[in-house]
C-alpha cells in the first residue's frame, strides 16, 4: 500500500466486529481535513468499507504511516455531532463496536454506492421535493381536558418553557393517546423541529402513516415531508427516506425500532407508541432497546419524549412511581365507550360433558353462536399458530420432535407438514408412525389452524378467518384480511397476538382468550407482564364504539377461559386494573431483586456441544470478580439446541446500572481474548437488559 503525504489524520468508525478486537474507530490518513460525521470509504484488510469520520483527535505524528481514506461522500452533509454521541453511547452501553453499530443502522444501500452515485441520488431527491401537493385543512377534534393537559405539558417541553422529564402517557385503547401525539407533533413542527414517532410493528406503520398524513398534509405539502423507516422498505426507499430525514426535508419520521437511529438534525420530539412492546428490543447483533435509546436521545437533546401505553412496561411504571418520569393519565375512553366486561370462565366448574378437553367449550360456542345470530363480529385469541404443537403415536409414544432442536415440530395441516418453528426444518407429515408403523398418529393440543377448523365445523355457515404469521406470509395478505374484517365480511376472527396489536376493529363485540394459562407458570419472570398486556390489548379490540352500546346492542365482552380464575393477574384484569397489577408485580420483583430493582446482562454462548459452551462460560466467570456484581452459574437456554447448536447462558446481576456497566466494560475485552484462546468453535454475545431470560 503506497503511503501518502497527508495533511490530516482522522478517526473513522468502520464495520469491524467487536469480536475482532478492533473496538473503537480506526485511524486513517486524509489529504483534506474531514469534518466529524463525514461519510467515507476506507480500506480494511483487503476490503473497502463504508466508514464515518468520528469525533476525537488522532496522534499527529501517526499520519505518515496510516493508510489513506479512499473516497469521501462530499455531496452529503456530515452526520450531526448528536448522532455520533447517540452511537457512542449505544455502542458502549450494549457492548458493540461503534463502527459495527453505525453500519448496522445506516441504510444498507449506502454501503454499495460510490460518492458519485450518491450525489446523483441526492439530485433526484431535490427534484422530487420541488413539487408540492394540495391538501385540505384537517378537522381536529376539541381536546378532552386530560388530553389538553397532556398536550400543554409536552408543548412546554418543546418550547423550552419547562424542563423535560420523560412523559409516560397512560391510557387504555381509545382514550385518545394518538390525538395527543398528533397535537404534540403539530407543536414541534410549528416550532420548526423534526418529529420521530416509533411503533412496534411494521404492520402498524401504514395505518399510523395514514392518520399523520391526513392531519399534516396541508401543513407539510412537500413530498417526503412525512416518511416511514422500517425494514420492509426496498433498499432504495429506505435510502431515500433516510436521506430526506438527514437533509431535514422529512419533518415527520414514522418507524420501527431501527428508526431510533435516524439522522434527524432538527429533532424536537420523540413519541414511542406501545412503549411496553417487546419488539422494541433487538434480539440479535447489537441488542439495543429502541425505547431506552429514545429516552437517552431525548435527554441528550433536552427535548420531550412521550412513552404511550395502556399497560406500561414495569420499568417505565416504576420510573413514574419514583418521579423520574412524569405520568400523564387519560382515564376514560373518548366518547364514553365502555371497556368490555371481562368474564373469567372457570374451566374447573365445567362438567366433563361441556368439553373441557377442547378449547371450544360448550358455553363459549353458545355465546359465539348467539353473537353470530345477531350479526356481531367476534375474535377468538390463541397465541399458538399451526394446527397442533405436536404429533403423537399412541402405540410407541413417538412424538414429532425436531432432529436439530430440543423442540417439537408443529403440525401444519393445510400444507401437510411438520415444521420446526425454531430452525425451520420441514418435512411432509408421515402417513404412519416413523418409529413403529402405526397408522393412528394424532395431533395433541391445538393451534390457530385447528381452532379455525373446529369453529367452522361447530358453527356451519359462520365466516371464519384466521390471521397469524402463517396466513399473512405473502405481501398484501394482511391488508386484505384486515379489510375483510373491517368490511364486515368476517363473523369470527381467529388469531394470535398479531391481531391484538393496534388494529382498530370497530365491529368486534366479543373477544375470547381460550387458553392463556401457560404464561402464568413460565420460568420467565416477565411472562405475567406480557400476558396481562396481551389480554388488555385483546380486550381493547372489543367495543370501542359508544354509539353501538347506546344503540342497544349486546354489551361488549371478553371471556378468559382459565383453570386459575382466582389468580391475582386475572382478578386485576377483570377490573381493568393495570395499576393494581403493576403494584403486585413490582412488589414481587422488589422482594426477588428482579428488574427494575436490579440490572441484568446475559452472556450467551453457542457451540456444537453443551460442554464447550459451558466451558467458555465457566472460564468467563473466572476472569473478573466484583463484590457488587453477581455472576450466576451457566444454564441451558430455554430451547437448549437449535439447528444442531447448543445454547448456554449465564446471568450477570448488579444492584446499580452503573456498576453493571463498569463491570461489562472491563469484562468484555477479556472475553474477546478468552475466545481467541478457546479451541472449540464457538459464538458468544452479551445481551444487556435482556428481555427473555
Ligand atoms: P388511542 O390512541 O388511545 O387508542 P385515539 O387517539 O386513537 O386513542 O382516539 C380514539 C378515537 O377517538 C379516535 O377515533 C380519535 O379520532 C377519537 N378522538 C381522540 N380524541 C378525541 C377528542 N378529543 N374528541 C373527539 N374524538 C377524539
Ligand atoms: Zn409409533
Ligand atoms: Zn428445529
Amino acid at each position: 500500500m503506497p503511503e501518502i503525504q497527508a495533511r490530516a489524520a482522522v478517526r473513522v468508525a468502520v464495520d469491524a466486529p467487536q469480536h475482532s478486537g478492533l473496538n473503537g474507530p480506526l485511524d486513517y490518513a486524509s489529504e483534506q481535513a474531514l469534518a466529524p460525521g463525514s461519510l467515507v470509504r476506507v480500506p480494511l484488510g483487503k476490503r473497502e468499507l463504508l466508514g464515518v469520520v468520528w469525533p476525537g483527535a488522532v496522534e499527529p505524528d501517526q499520519a505518515l504511516t496510516l493508510r489513506p481514506v479512499t473516497a469521501v461522500f462530499d455531496a452529503l452533509a456530515p452526520l450531526h455531532a448528536a448522532w455520533c454521541r447517540l452511537l457512542d453511547f449505544a455502542a458502549g452501553y450494549y457492548q458493540r463496536s461503534v463502527g459495527e453499530l453505525a453500519s448496522a443502522v445506516l441504510p444498507p444501500q449506502l454501503r454499495e454506492l460510490s460518492p458519485d452515485q450518491l450525489a446523483a441520488r441526492l439530485r433526484k431527491l431535490e427534484r422530487k421535493a420541488a413539487k408540492a401537493v394540495e391538501a385540505a385543512a384537517p378537522v381536529k377534534p376539541a381536546l378532552a381536558p386530560e388530553q389538553a393537559d397532556a398536550v400543554a405539558r409536552i408543548e412546554a417541553g418543546i418550547t423550552g418553557a419547562a424542563a423535560n422529564r420523560p412523559v409516560l402517557l397512560f391510557g387504555v385503547t381509545g382514550s385518545g393517546k394518538t390525538e395527543v401525539y398528533l397535537r404534540a407533533a403539530e407543536a414541534a413542527l410549528a416550532a420548526g423541529r423534526q418529529v420521530l414517532v416509533l411503533v412496534p410493528e411494521i404492520n402498524l406503520t401504514p395505518q399510523l402513516e395514514a392518520r399523520f398524513t391526513e392531519r399534516f398534509a396541508a401543513l407539510l405539502p412537500e413530498p417526503l415531508a412525512i416518511v416511514s423507516l422500517h425494514s420492509a422498505l426496498t433498499p432504495a426507499q429506505r435510502l431515500q427516506n433516510w436521506l430526506a430525514a438527514h437533509l431535514g426535508r422529512a419533518r415527520l419520521v414514522l418507524g420501527t425500532r431501527l428508526a431510533v437511529f435516524a439522522s434527524l438534525p432538527q429533532l424536537g420530539l420523540i413519541v414511542v407508541d406501545e412503549e411496553h412492546d417487546p419488539s422494541y428490543k433487538q434480539q440479535d447483533g447489537a441488542r439495543y432497546s429502541a425505547r431506552d435509546l429514545a429516552v437517552w436521545r431525548a435527554h441528550d437533546l433536552k427535548i420531550p419524549v412521550v412513552l404511550g401505553s395502556a399497560t406500561p412496561s414495569l420499568e417505565s411504571w416504576q420510573h413514574a412511581e419514583s418521579g423520574r418520569y412524569e405520568r400523564l393519565t387519560l382515564s376514560a375512553r373518548i366518547g364514553g365507550g365502555a371497556l368490555p366486561r371481562v368474564r373469567l370462565f372457570d374451566m374447573k366448574a365445567l362438567p366433563a360433558s361441556a368439553g373441557v378437553t377442547t378449547a371450544l367449550t360448550a358455553p363459549l360456542l353458545a355465546e359465539l353462536k348467539s353473537r353470530l345470530e345477531r350479526g356481531e363480529q367476534s375474535l377468538v385469541f390463541l397465541n399458538r399458530r399451526g394446527y397442533a404443537p405436536v404429533l403423537h403415536c399412541g402405540e410407541c409414544q413417538w412424538k414429532s420432535d425436531c432432529p436439530h432442536c430440543s423442540a417439537w415440530r408443529v403440525f401444519h395441516k393445510r400444507d401437510r407438514t411438520l415444521r420446526c418453528h425454531h430452525c425451520g426444518f420441514t418435512e411432509r407429515v408421515p402417513r404412519a408412525c416413523p418409529n413403529c408403523g402405526n397408522h393412528d398418529i394424532a395431533p395433541i393440543g391445538r393451534g390457530t389452524e385447528r381452532l379455525e377448523e373446529q369453529l367452522a365445523e361447530a358453527l356451519p355457515g359462520a365466516r371464519v378467518l384466521r390471521i397469524d404469521a402463517d396466513s399473512t406470509r405473502r405481501k398484501g395478505e394482511l391488508e386484505a384480511q384486515l379489510k375483510a374484517v373491517h368490511d364486515g365480511e368476517v363473523d369470527i376472527l381467529v388469531g394470535t397476538q398479531m391481531v391484538t396489536k393496534g388494529h382498530d376493529f370497530r365491529r368486534i363485540r366479543f373477544v375470547a382468550a381460550v387458553n392463556p394459562d401457560g404464561a402464568l407458570f413460565s420460568s420467565d419472570f416477565r411472562a405475567p407482564e406480557r400476558l396481562f398486556a396481551l389480554l388488555m390489548q385483546a380486550g381493547g379490540r372489543a367495543g370501542r364504539d359508544a354509539e353501538r352500546d347506546a344503540g342497544g346492542e349486546s354489551p361488549s365482552e371478553m371471556w378468559v377461559q382459565t383453570w386459575h380464575r382466582d389468580h391475582p393477574l386475572y382478578q386485576a384484569l377483570a377490573r381493568h386494573d393495570y395499576v393494581r397489577f403493576a403494584a403486585d408485580q413490582l412488589a414481587e420483583r422488589r422482594s426477588a431483586s428482579l428488574p427494575p430493582f436490579s440490572h441484568l446482562a446475559l452472556l450467551r454462548a453457542e457451540a456444537r456441544t453443551a460442554e464447550a459452551a459451558k466451558a467458555f462460560l465457566d472460564a468467563a466467570a473466572g476472569l473478573l470478580q466484583d463484590g457488587q456484581v453477581l455472576v450466576y452459574p451457566p444454564v441451558p437456554h430455554a430451547v437448549a439446541r437449535v439447528a444442531d447448536v447448543e445454547r448456554m447462558q449465564m446471568l450477570v446481576e448488579a444492584g446499580q446500572r452503573a456498576r453493571l456497566q463498569a463491570f461489562l466494560r472491563d469484562w468484555v475485552p477479556t472475553l474477546i481474548e478468552l475466545k481467541r484462546q478457546h479451541k472449540a468453535v464457538l459464538r458468544w454475545a452479551v445481551d444487556v437488559d435482556p428481555l427473555a431470560i
